[in-house]
């Protein structure tokens, strides 16, 4: 099988596709035939080393497909089941994965594995950050960061579906085009004083939570923005790590909560996983949510793909068809 590999940490023309057998389930893995995996900024973090790990490393946390085999000890899924899978080990850039059966969630009809694909990661991002990171309640007024994004125009969706009045950051005209059609209810670009366009939206007051996925760019800004006890989620950084922040600067900041999720630990449970990830997919069954494939790159072109996601060209999620 034809499998993406970085073989050394760097940019994105350190992707080569190789061959490999094709890999086996142990006890309690499934094979799937990859229809379509995820691009994510956390694979552009494996990739250049922001994130260290071994070499040489198959990027690729999400996908969809069918199970082809299953390992001894399987319950969950058997072959010819449709499944989309978040995997927090990688290897998704294949034309086949094996993975634990535990990390797998059904495809519900009316959902193509395309959409599943594409929605799963972010979806269940989008999801955790606005009922459990901060429990967005009705009227709040909350910051997206990178709002055309793949998470950000997800986030802006759920937020509203949460009933908050969302101010949506994105950075040209067309992407802010996309933060508007997803309900942003104000659409700034980062060029703009954040904390004094927020204040001047809520009477002073600041937003209850800020989520922001860009990091090092924005993270100041984003404190500045927030009212007294509200959090800012920081669950990415698309710009680069932000510098260690000292505590006192969250009292004079009003008492403010920082918090530093990762999906990871709000789907480590399998009913939570099934739970957030049924939520996500029945959203977009019954048209609640729109999913915007922002495009579409053969295996073979993922160090394309990776370029334009780092060069800001990109909106939406981005796919690796097999
Ligand atoms: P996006 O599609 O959001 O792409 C990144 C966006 O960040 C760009 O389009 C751009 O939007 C913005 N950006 C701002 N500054 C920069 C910069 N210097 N270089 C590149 N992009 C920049 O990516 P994803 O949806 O894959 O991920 C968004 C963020 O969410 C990432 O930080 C990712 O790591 C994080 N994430 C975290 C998860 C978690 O559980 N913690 C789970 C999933 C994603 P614009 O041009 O509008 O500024």
């Amino acid at each position: 099988m034809r499998v993406v590999t970085a073989r050394e940490h760097g940019g994105s023309e350190v992707l080569r596709t190789e061959i490999r057998p094709d890999p086996v389930p142990g006890p309690g893995e499934v094979a799937v035939a990859v229809r379509a995996c995820g691009v994510n900024f956390h694979d552009v973090y494996v990739r250049s080393g922001l994130y260290p790990g071994p070499l040489p490393v198959v990027p690729g946390l999400d996908g969809a497909g069918v199970v082809e085999a299953v390992g001894a000890g399987v319950t969950e899924v058997g072959a010819g089941d449709r499944v989309a899978w978040v995997d927090g080990t990688g290897g998704s850039y294949a034309e086949r994965v094996v993975l634990p059966a535990a990390r797998t969630v059904p495809v519900p009809d009316g959902v193509s594995l395309e959409q599943a694909a594409g929605v799963v990661l972010q979806g269940m991002t989008a999801h955790y950050l606005t009922h459990d990171t901060y429990r967005i309640a009705r009227g709040d007024t909350v910051v997206v960061h990178a709002a055309a994004g793949g998470v950000g125009l997800l986030l802006v969706q759920v937020a509203k579906l949460r009933g908050a009045s969302v101010v949506a950051v994105a950075s040209t005209p067309d992407k802010m085009r996309l933060a508007a059609a997803a309900g942003a209810d104000h659409v700034l670009h980062p060029g703009e004083d954040l904390a004094a366009r927020v204040r001047g939206l809520t009477s002073g007051a600041g937003a209850a939570a800020v989520y922001d996925g860009v990091g090092r760019a924005t993270f100041d800004a984003s404190l500045a923005s927030l009212r007294p006890r509200g959090t800012l989620a920081l669950f990415g950084q698309s710009s680069g790590f932000v510098a260690p922040v000292a505590p006192q600067r969250l009292n004079e900041a009003g008492s403010v909560y920082l918090t530093r999720p990762n999906l990871v630990h709000y789907t480590a449970d399998r009913a939570e996983l099934l739970g957030r990830a049924g939520q996500v997919l029945r959203w977009l069954a019954d048209g609640v949510i729109d999913l915007r494939i922002g495009g579409r790159y053969a295996l073979g072109a993922a160090a394309s793909a990776h370029a334009a996601l780092e060069s800001r060209r990109t909106s939406g999620k981005l796919l690796l068809i097999p």
